[in-house]
C-alpha cells in the first residue's frame, strides 16, 4: 500500500528519474522542460506506461536543493513535476524553491490526492481507477483525457463540465490504442471543437 505524505513538509522526495527534454503533450507540447518524475502511485491504471514508478521505496530520495542544482545545470525555464502520482507528497517546499529560482512550475496529476504546491500550470489527467478530488478539478488549467476505449469520450465530457470555463481541453490516444482511437478522437473534436488533440510527440521523435 502506498503511504500518503501529503500533510508533511518534504525536503526530500523519491525520484524515479529527472531529465531535460521537450514537453511532448498538451498545452505546452514542444517546449523545453525539465521533468522530475516522482516515484509512488496509488492509482493503478491498467495501461500505465511507467509502472516502474509505482513503488516509491524502490527509488532514491533526493533533496530539493540537489534537484534545484540539477535543473540549474540546464537552461530550463519550465519544470514539470510528474509521476507516478506527484500529489501523494506535499509539494509546497519543492515548488517554493523552484519558483524562487525563477522557474515555471507545472504539474501533471490524476488529481487523486489533495492539492499542494504553488503552480504556474496544472494539467489534470483524471483516471477511472481513482477519481480526482473536486479541489483539483476546479484548479486545473488543462484537462487531458487519455482515450483508451470508446467509453472514454463520455468520461471526457463529464470532466469537461466540471472544470473551469477557461480550462484547455485535450484528448490524447493511449499509446497502445493510438491507431484505433485517433480516428475516433479526430471525429469527436470535429463535432466538439472545444477539444484539441494531444499526441505524445516525444514518443514519435524518440526523446524521453
Ligand atoms: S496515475 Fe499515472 S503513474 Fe499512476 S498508474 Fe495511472 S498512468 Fe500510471
Amino acid at each position: 500500500m502506498t503511504t500518503v505524505y501529503n500533510n508533511n513538509i518534504m525536503t526530500a522526495l523519491p525520484v524515479m528519474e529527472h531529465f531535460y527534454t521537450l514537453q511532448g503533450e498538451g498545452y505546452h507540447q514542444g517546449k523545453a522542460a525539465y521533468f522530475i518524475r516522482l516515484a509512488g502511485c496509488d492509482v493503478g491504471c491498467v495501461w500505465c506506461d511507467v509502472k516502474e514508478s509505482w513503488e516509491a521505496d524502490k527509488h532514491p530520495k533526493l533533496d530539493i536543493e540537489c534537484l534545484k542544482l540539477e535543473v540549474a545545470k540546464t537552461p530550463a525555464k519550465m519544470v514539470v513535476i510528474t509521476g507516478g502520482e506527484p500529489l501523494l507528497y506535499n509539494l509546497d517546499e519543492l515548488t517554493k524553491e523552484l519558483q524562487a529560482a525563477g522557474l515555471q512550475t507545472n504539474i501533471e496529476t490524476s488529481g487523486s490526492s489533495p492539492l499542494t504546491g504553488s503552480w504556474n500550470w496544472i494539467c489534470l489527467s483524471p483516471k477511472k481507477f481513482k477519481e480526482p478530488l473536486p479541489q483539483v478539478i476546479k484548479a486545473a488549467d488543462e484537462l487531458k483525457i487519455i482515450v483508451f476505449n470508446k467509453s472514454d469520450f463520455a468520461w471526457a465530457e463529464k470532466y469537461a463540465a466540471l472544470v473551469s470555463p477557461i480550462c484547455k481541453l485535450y484528448l490524447q490516444p493511449e499509446w497502445s490504442m493510438a491507431e484505433r482511437m485517433t480516428p475516433l478522437i479526430v471525429e469527436h473534436i470535429k463535432a466538439n471543437p472545444q477539444w484539441e488533440l494531444s499526441l505524445q510527440i516525444h514518443k514519435y521523435i524518440n526523446v524521453p
